[in-house]
């Protein structure tokens, strides 16, 4: 993936997403995503991880593809977020089961060295830590990376995180 330079926001800042997908045609749902983020304004996309196939979390389901988008954004968290939903919505989710299946999911994992705890929104994201199919995607991205608030890096997360079953299936496709 190409970076594509941001004019007039400055302190852009890294920003990673983690993308989660199980119903439907999840190749097409990844795809879908990167386009949709390249084309929101204030949002580079710097790049994306390996494709993982991996265990449904929650109530009984299909199994999820998950990834991690690397964007450059001076946006504010908030505006971020809607951001993220509105690509959500191009893919005609729905919001009902709590951690049920969905065609798109987006999850704001970080934000630059940022901590946000807010009403509807939490950055570095509250289950990152307990999430290898979140962690193991940002740690080929960014691994060094300190998860603020932790004091730990992305890798040493990883590491430490419970076991889940999860396989490499590809390249992000963009
Ligand atoms: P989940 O991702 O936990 O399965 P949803 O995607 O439906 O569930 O998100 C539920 C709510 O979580 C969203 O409406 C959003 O406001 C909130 N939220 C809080 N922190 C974050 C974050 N870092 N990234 C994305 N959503 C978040
Ligand atoms: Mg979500």
């Amino acid at each position: 993936m190409a970076v594509r330079a941001t004019p007039g926001y400055e302190c852009a800042m890294r920003a990673y997403v983690g993308v989660g997908t199980n119903l439907g045609s999840r190749w097409a749902w990844l795809a879908l995503a990167a386009r949709g983020l390249r084309a929101t304004p204030g949002v580079a996309l710097v790049r994306g991880s390996r494709v993982w196939d991996s265990a449904p979390l929650g109530p009984p389901q299909p199994r999820y593809l998950n990834a991690v988008l690397e964007l450059e954004t001076g946006l504010p968290p908030r505006a971020l977020l809607s951001a993220l939903k509105a690509v959500e919505r191009l893919a005609g989710r729905r919001r009902d089961v709590r951690w049920g299946a969905r065609t798109l999911d987006l999850d704001l994992l970080l934000l630059g060295d940022q901590i946000v705890v807010e009403r509807g929104l939490t950055v570095p994201h509250r289950e990152l830590g307990a999430r290898r199919f979140a962690l193991q995607p940002l740690a080929e991205l960014c691994g060094e990376r300190v998860v603020p608030g932790t004091g730990r890096s992305v890798s040493e997360l990883l590491a430490a995180a419970p076991a889940w079953e999860l396989r490499e299936v590809g390249a992000y496709p963009v």
